[in-house]
């Protein structure tokens, strides 16, 4: 009988560090600076110097970040803000939250937003351009930063998916106007909690963001803005220090279990491997296959105790909540294929070589059955 091949393993992952984040916690209570404490701030500069950017600031979680980096310039009702349908539901709950109106573009076979379909987007209410980085590999930044630059709008970049990749040799979080960052426990760099990060090089959205996180206080005693509180825990910063010290090994983990995946499934003519375009260096949050009987490889792989899963099944524009937008089946006819094709396999840092030729090897009986 086979042995479980889990989709997750954060206690595996968590074993490891225990002693060393308990110490870390104990550091917090011991210091007492729970709200926007100093390892808040150490990790605010560790994080900006991983990302190669002037500045990040720590808020409490990805959809957060988003929320903020729009509201610093100013996004809001009646805006527009480019989009594509197929990332996590965050990305586009964030525009509507902010009062602004998402407008999907379709991807390409990178599975991330289409540079060359972004233009006829644009209308005179466009305000931004939010590429998503999915499952880690890093969208064309380069013609997304051109066609942005040449109609004066942003770009906001959800990197939620993509620490530690790179582009043309530059790490995500330095390529869009603002970067935003998920913390989350299944992230690649996890807090255990909430937690979320923005950079930017730009001072001035600096300063916007720290008052925005903070209920628009300048100081305990002025407010200059309303809003919420959007702080990243001193206690989740303490832990994510020492989580950064070892996410090296995290992200070259990562890549060599794609690394093997690659080579192991080339042979196997049925999947199609994530595209990858040579100005890219992922580390992989999801590893994505497409297949065309997607249903049925997912069912025989739980038969032989492999779990997996599906990043995501539904596009955005296709949910209940959606129905307003004005968008429907066939809309965006390339996410609405890859949904119906694509499966995610195990990839978290922790998985054996055994567990990895498992899951090879099923896929490749799968088809020779
Ligand atoms: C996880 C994720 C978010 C939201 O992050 P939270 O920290 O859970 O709020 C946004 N966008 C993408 C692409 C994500 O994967």
């Amino acid at each position: 009988m086979s042995e479980l091949v889990p989709y997750v393993d954060l206690k595996g992952q968590h074993a490891e560090l225990k002693e060393e984040i308990l110490e870390a916690v104990a550091g917090v209570i011991d210091r007492g600076d729970f709200v926007l404490g100093e390892s808040v701030r150490k990790f605010e500069t560790a994080f900006a110097e991983l990302c190669g950017s002037k500045f990040a600031i720590g808020v409490n979680s990805g959809t957060d970040a988003l929320i903020l980096a729009m509201r610093a310039l100013g996004i809001g009702e009646g805006d527009e803000v480019i989009t594509p349908p197929n990332s996590f539901v965050g990305s586009t709950s964030a525009i509507i939250v902010c009062g602004a109106n998402p407008v999907f573009v379709d991807v390409g076979e990178d599975r991330n937003i289409d540079p060359n379909l972004i233009e006829t987007a644009i209308t005179p209410k466009t305000k931004a351009i939010m590429p998503v980085h999915l499952g880690g590999i890093p969208a064309k930044m380069e013609q997304i930063n051109a066609v942005a630059k040449k109609h004066e709008i942003a770009v906001i970049d959800d990197c939620a998916q993509a620490i530690g990749s790179r582009y043309d040799g530059q790490p995500v979080g330095s390529l869009g106007d603002i970067s935003c960052f998920s913390l989350h426990p299944l992230k690649n760099l996890n807090a255990c909690g909430d937690g979320g990060m923005i950079t930017t090089d730009d001072e001035k959205v600096v300063e916007e963001i720290r008052l925005l996180r903070n209920l628009g206080l300048k100081d305990r005693n002025t407010c200059v803005h309303w809003s919420g509180n959007s702080r990243l825990d001193t206690i989740q910063a303490a832990i994510l220090l020492v989580k950064l010290n070892h996410f090296e090994r995290t992200a070259s983990g990562r890549q060599s279990i794609a690394t093997y995946y690659m080579d192991a499934l080339a042979n196997v003519s049925q999947v199609r491997l994530p595209v990858v375009d040579e100005a890219s260096e992922p580390v992989f949050h999801t590893f994505v296959i497409q297949v065309d009987d997607r249903d049925a490889l997912k069912n025989y792989l739980l038969e032989r105790g492999i779990k997996t899963s599906i990043h995501y099944p539904t596009p955005i524009h296709l949910q209940p909540v959606a129905e307003d937008l004005g968008y429907g089946e066939g809309s965006f006819p390339v996410a609405e294929r890859q949904a119906k094709d694509i499966l995610t396999i195990p990839g978290f840092d922790g998985l054996t070589r055994e567990q990895m030729e498992r899951i090879t090897q099923s896929i490749s009986d799968f088809y020779n059955r």
